[in-house]
């Protein structure tokens, strides 16, 4: 089997218990993330895998090799931090060559697959640069060159952007994204930041204290969260959480609560009869609020909701709006274009398509 592998893996400080059997299985080529709050053990896990770290019991197989007590250089793999590393007194070249030169490979080769890991990262022109004459963004990718070279079957990443300002990170997300179809390597990646899985995913990997909550692409996690932890994590801004009952009968049940009154969808409508709840959370994204029913797909039914807005924030062709529905706050991100007025409270639309309901004791969603 290739890919990387993690069988029934735990690992325990002590007598606490940080990682309980997790089960992952990684596709040869694959790009995951895994996400999730810090200290969730998303570190702990990577470095298990790099073989930093050993397991408490479990196994881990790696192009279908049981490395579980391998060596981390028997792993065939190569690591990115988020703290770079860098030697100082050598140059890039230098920093980028390292591992090779102290691998005894051939002179030739070294040479020709840092030009080939330069060219790449666009760094051939600061090959003879020392680290303090780089800026963050460019001694990001001599870190990853360190780890390009070496041409591993897996790369790992553990949160490489957390250092570099909000311009650069999407440079480079969109970078390591090229980069990822370039080397057509399994990747590993880890990171605290929703937007770094959403955007460069295949699969997504979503944990909480050492448990994993989802997996599934982009899409699957957006659209369909399995519960109010992933619904609530994957998403800027947040969705919005009200306390709701399901009222009404046959098929036309409705949601509601404090200042909300909203029809189910037929999907949920069918899916709550199913289910049987009345006690529900209701889960609201703030992109799907809107004042014209605008954004909407052949899908969206757009029924009323009166927000009383607080603060209106302009950013350029969208507002982001603190509100209130019943004295419980809710965000709203509304496309109104770059030369409306600043919104007020009042009737808004809420595309009804986009509702999401959750058990509200489990918080599993009622799908
Ligand atoms: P993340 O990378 O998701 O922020 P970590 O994997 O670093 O989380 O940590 C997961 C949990 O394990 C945290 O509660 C952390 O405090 C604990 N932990 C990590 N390393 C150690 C250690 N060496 N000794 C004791 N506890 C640790
Ligand atoms: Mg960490």
């Amino acid at each position: 089997m290739s890919g990387v592998q993690l069988r029934q893996v735990t690992k325990s400080y002590g007598t606490t218990q940080v990682i309980p059997p997790l089960d992952l299985d990684f596709a040869e080529g694959e790009f995951v993330v895994i996400v999730g709050p810090s200290g969730c053990g998303k570190s702990t896990t990577l470095r298990m895998i790099a073989g930093l770290e050993p397991v408490t019991s479990g196994e881990i197989a790696i192009a279908g090799k049981d490395v579980t007590w391998a060596v981390p250089k028997e792993r065939d793999i190569a690591m990115v931090f988020q703290s770079y590393a860098l030697y100082p007194h050598m140059d890039v070249a230098g920093n980028m060559s390292f591992a090779l030169r102290l691998a005894g490979r051939p002179r030739d080769e070294v040479a020709e697959r840092v030009r080939v890991a330069a060219d790449m990262l666009e760094l051939t022109p600061y090959l003879e640069r020392k680290p303090k004459d780089l800026s963050g963004g460019q001694r990001q990718r001599v870190a990853m060159g360190r780890a390009i070279v070496r041409d591993a079957y897996c790369f790992l990443f553990d949160e490489p952007l957390s250092n570099l300002d909000a311009k650069l990170r999407s440079t480079m997300r969109t970078e390591l994204a090229i980069l990822h179809k370039k080397l057509d390597r399994t990747m590993v990646y880890v990171t605290h930041d929703q937007i770094e899985a959403m955007t460069m995913a295949d699969r997504i990997v979503i944990m909480e204290a050492g448990r994993v909550q989802q997996v599934g692409s982009p899409r699957e996690v957006y659209n369909t969260p399995r519960n109010t932890f992933v619904a609530g994590f994957m998403g800027s801004p947040s969705m919005n959480f009200l306390t709701a009952r399901v009222t009404g009968e046959g098929a036309a049940l409705r949601v509601a609560g404090e200042g909300f009154d909203l029809p189910l969808p037929a999907r949920l409508n069918d899916a709550v009869q199913r289910h049987g709840a009345h006690e529900v959370t209701l889960g609201l994204r703030p992109e799907h609020f809107s004042i014209r029913g605008s954004g909407g797909t052949e899908a969206s039914e757009f029924a009323p909701v009166d927000l009383s807005v607080t603060v209106a924030e302009y950013i350029g062709s969208s507002q982001f709006l603190a509100a209130a529905i019943g004295g419980e706050p809710v965000t709203a991100s509304i496309e109104v274009g770059p030369d409306a007025a600043p919104l007020t409270s009042g009737a808004y639309l809420f595309d009804t398509s986009r509702i999401y309901l959750f058990d509200r004791e489990t918080g599993d969603a009622i799908v």
